[in-house]
């Protein structure tokens, strides 16, 4: 038998509402330009045939409550508020009337964002990865129970800094729904409990800075705080 060459920090278990356990994280998956007002604000226009994602590795998560140092190489880390959906279940090639079986809950969440290495990416046709997955860069809150929330329709989305409201929204203002991406989604991967989903955040992007609290909340579910400190 073939024993590890060392032990490996597993990622952290994401807390849930009401409860002792914690959810364990597999993959993170992201939506990109998934509210209009947020495109444009980015000069994008929304890709109405199919949503596109990028991916975050599990070792990126950062619970509510930390505070983390200032993103490294950047100078202009943004702030992106949503919705994230994380599976219970497996999905694989579903129907978006079968897909919502698959979801065990939802937590508010910030895809942390270094700007101005995603521009660069963009400019230069590379991918996004330095400029989306990075150490503490997929913030999270505790988890709520699906059943709990109920169904999605137009709870309030928004995003505080240091007490200024930055971004807010209705989950309504989604261009792909949650049945929609996760039946999207399920073409190209064999989905499964562990999974989280970054639905895509709505207009009011901008940077952060170290000193600030970022407070984050979505009408039923447990808000979101982190503080960002100085810089390494
Ligand atoms: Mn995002």
């Amino acid at each position: 038998m073939t024993t590890p060459l060392f032990d490996l920090a597993a990622p952290p278990l994401v807390p849930v509402e009401g409860g002792e356990t914690g959810y364990p994280v597999r993959r993170i998956f992201c939506v990109g330009r998934n509210y209009a007002a947020h495109a444009a604000e980015m000069g994008n226009e929304v890709d109405r045939e199919a949503p596109f994602y990028f991916t975050k590795t599990p070792h990126a998560l950062c619970l509510s409550g930390a505070n983390i140092p200032y993103p490294l190489e950047t100078s202009d880390c943004h702030h992106e508020m949503e919705f994230v959906v994380a599976l219970g279940a497996p999905a694989f090639r579903v129907t978006k009337a079968r897909a919502m079986s698959a979801v065990w809950g939802y937590g508010c969440g910030i895809d942390l964002t270094r700007r101005d290495l995603q521009g660069q990416a963009k400019d230069k046709r590379r991918p996004w990865d330095l400029g989306k997955d990075f150490e503490d860069s997929a913030i999270i809150g505790a988890l709520t129970a699906k059943a709990a929330f109920g169904e999605i329709g137009d709870q309030a989305i928004r995003l505080d800094v240091d007490g200024r409201r930055a971004q807010e929204a209705s989950l309504s203002e989604m261009v792909w729904s949650v049945p929609e991406i996760i039946a999207h989604l399920s073409r190209f991967y064999h989905l499964g409990a562990g999974d989280l989903i970054y639905t895509g955040t709505p207009a009011g992007v901008g940077p952060v800075a170290p000193g600030n609290v970022l407070r984050g909340e979505i009408d039923g579910l447990a808000p979101l705080v982190v503080t960002i400190g100085a810089a390494e």
